[in-house]
């Protein structure tokens, strides 16, 4: 029993951390089980256009088989191979570094099947041969089909050949048939870049190449590769590609200087304009045709010899950020304001976002963005719900235990009535018959008698005192006051209240002074006014020593009259005047504890000035007296009166002010 308390207490003080915990994980999970790849690859997309570019290799050329050398060879698609035999002789004396022949020679030979079978055939084998020995890596693209490597027919197979596709994003990831990944090697063979790259002295064959992975269904091994420049190619844009182009007839007909084509890696491929084959869709953009296929050679080739791959964060990885993200979202929609809440969501996003990049860029990093993201979005419209079901209980729960203390409230303040009312009888009968009894047997008591018989009328005085107090306060607190508004002139009832005081003032040896200006009578409440002016000038009394003095004071202040009691008594401390107006409050000291009183005079003061629109104002200082300072409004009309209260000149309700 007492382990399951400690385990349900352990729960509710934990009770945060474990939503968010549990929240955060089933997300994760759920996550994890989808694939966002529209999102994701459109990231990778704006990752590789947004991000710094390394530099094209300066080595590498472009031998295009455009429009123009179809047009000048007065030929259709394909070229035939007699032309592409002189290319390469010419090329031959330029000494290339190494040339990758991407043009499809299975094509060519179904065209013109005679060019290779007879001489043209073996003058191209007899270059290609001359340069292998002369030390001019010299390799031939070839296309796949489902039998694997489609290799040329007989005699060109013997040229040294490897599979050259741009894979597009087919069926997997963007779905988009964009270029992001390349072939590194198919059945075990390299292909086509990765065996040119490593002739040039390249990566080992046997090492992968940074990022790669393969792919077990096809037996076939890829990575995502970088690219290096090619921006904005396309038929409008020219021919910026980051590689020099040269056209193929350009060099046939000699127009290039040798010195342009020496010690370069030349890939020699088809653009022609007219042949969507020739192009790819590349993460640039998405129009067609925008980057040439040999453009995009050039890129996985330069890839491959300066290994730059695309590394994609490992699956753990992509499960602690979005843990992460989606749990931080959650705690930050439970702790913050809304208006944080969402700032903070997005600040997360944001700042995510930019980490990606710069991870993207400077270390060829790709962290998965699109589970944390969507992560980060889902879970704070999971959790800004929840907050509000939960503020929604709090309340309510505040709303019922509101509920209970105003029924409790009323249940007090009714049953203080009817007691109260009940003492107000017995008190007085009490009260007559000790004034009885002193009048009539005074004479024949003996002195202690006729004191103790004082005593009780000075004990059942201060007693109706309390009674009328506590009726005033139930009066007040059930909404039971009125204000019977009429002009009066505040120091006419000043004058006549101080003539009540003469013989308490008397007896303390507390000479009252009246310092009157003359004042246009206002409208108040005399009743009220009068008991709020007799509580200040007899607490100013009470509370000084004998032999002291009080002024009171009137002055015309035009939009207020102010009523000033001022006293050398006892005065208050800084705790004791913050405390002074609420319920039965009495300062606690040496000087007040023989002082009796019920701490309800000044509350109801307060309580009924503010009836009139009014405010009471206190200065004291600790043993150096106090002054209080009623300031009434001088044009009382029924509309300034409080709100709350109702506008009949004669009957205005006072609104209950509830407890202090
Ligand atoms: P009480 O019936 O106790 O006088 P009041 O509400 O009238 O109740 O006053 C509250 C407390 O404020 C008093 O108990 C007293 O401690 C303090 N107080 C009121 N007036 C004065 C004054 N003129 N000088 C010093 N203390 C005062």
């Amino acid at each position: 029993m007492s382990k399951r308390k400690t385990l349900k207490a352990l729960l509710e003080r934990h009770e945060r951390a474990l939503v968010i915990g549990t929240g955060a994980i089933l997300l994760t999970a759920f996550l994890m089980n989808l694939e966002f790849n529209w999102i994701e690859s459109s990231l990778y997309d704006f990752r590789m256009r947004t991000g710094t570019q390394p530099t094209p290799s300066e080595e590498i050329i472009l031998l295009s088989v455009d429009d123009r050398t179809l047009t000048s060879l007065d030929e259709l698609a394909p070229v035939p191979l007699e032309h592409h035999v002189k290319l390469l002789e010419l090329l031959e004396k330029s000494h290339p570094r190494a040339i990758g022949y991407l043009v499809d020679m299975n094509r060519v030979a179904q065209t013109y099947p005679d060019q290779v079978r007879n001489e043209w055939g073996g003058r191209f084998v007899g270059v290609a041969s001359r340069l292998e020995t002369s030390g001019t890596p010299f390799i031939l693209g070839t296309p796949f089909d489902i039998n694997g490597e489609v290799v040329p027919p007989y005699p060109l197979s013997a040229v040294p050949h490897a599979v050259s596709v741009i894979h597009k994003d087919g069926n997997v990831f963007g779905e988009d048939k964009i270029t992001r990944r390349a072939l590194l090697g198919l059945y075990g063979k390299p292909s086509f870049h990765l065996e040119l790259a490593h002739r040039l002295g390249g990566p080992d064959l046997d090492s992968p190449i940074r990022g790669q992975f393969s792919d077990a269904s096809i037996d076939a091994s890829y990575f995502f590769f970088r690219y290096f420049g090619a921006t904005g190619y396309g038929p409008k844009a020219g021919a910026k590609t980051g590689y020099p182009v040269y056209s193929m007839i350009d060099v046939l007909e000699g127009r290039i200087p040798r010195s342009k084509l020496e010690n370069k890696i030349v890939l020699v491929g088809s653009m022609s304009r007219t042949d969507s084959e020739d192009y790819a869709f590349t993460p640039y953009s998405k129009r067609p045709f925008v980057n040439p296929k040999l453009v995009v050679h050039a890129n996985i080739l330069d890839a491959v010899i300066h290994n730059r791959g695309i590394v994609r964060s490992p699956d753990w990885l992509n499960w602690i950020t979005t843990f992460l993200m989606t749990a931080f979202v959650i705690w930050s929609v439970f702790t913050y304001t809304p208006l944080y809440g969402v700032f903070n969501t997005l600040l997360l996003a944001l700042g995510f976002l930019l980490v990606g990049q710069i991870l993207f860029s400077i270390r060829g990093l790709w962290i998965r963005e699109s589970q944390p993201l969507v992560g980060i979005f889902l879970s704070y419209y999971l959790a800004v719900p929840y907050r509000l079901i939960q503020e929604y209980k709090r309340r309510w729960d505040y709303q019922q235990k509101n509920e209970i203390l105003m029924q409790v409230e009323e249940l007090k303040t009714n049953f203080l009535r009817l007691v109260t009312h009940d003492l107000k009888t017995p008190v007085a009968r009490i009260q007559g018959l000790a004034e009885m009894v002193l009048r009539k047997a005074g004479p024949k008591l003996e002195e202690a008698e006729q004191e103790n018989v004082r005593h009780i009328m000075k004990s059942t005085e201060e007693l109706n005192h309390f009674i009328t107090s506590v009726l005033e306060l139930t009066k007040v607190e059930s909404n039971r006051v009125t204000l019977n508004l009429e002009s009066k002139d505040v120091n006419q009832v000043l004058e006549r209240l101080v003539e009540r005081f003469d013989a308490q003032s008397k007896a303390m040896n507390i000479p009252l002074t009246l310092e009157l200006e003359p004042l246009f009578p206002i409208k108040i409440d005399a009743s009220l006014i009068g008991k709020v002016l007799t509580n200040i000038i007899d607490n100013a009394m009470k509370y000084s020593p004998k032999g002291s003095s009080v002024t009171i004071r009137t002055r015309d202040l035009g939009e207020t009259v102010e009523i000033s009691v001022i006293d050398q008594g006892i005065g208050l401390s800084k705790e004791e005047l913050a405390n002074l107006f609420t319920r039965f409050y009495r300062a606690k000291n040496d000087q007040t504890t023989k002082i009796s009183g019920t701490g309800l005079g000044l509350y109801l003061t307060k309580f009924f000035v503010e009836a009139h629109s009014g405010r009471v104002e206190v200065e004291s200082e600790k043993g150096k007296g106090s002054t209080f300072k009623i300031i009434l409004p001088s044009d009382l009309r029924s509309e300034s009166v409080q709100p709350g209260l109702r506008t009949s000149a004669n009957q205005n309700q006072v609104p209950n002010q509830g407890a202090k």
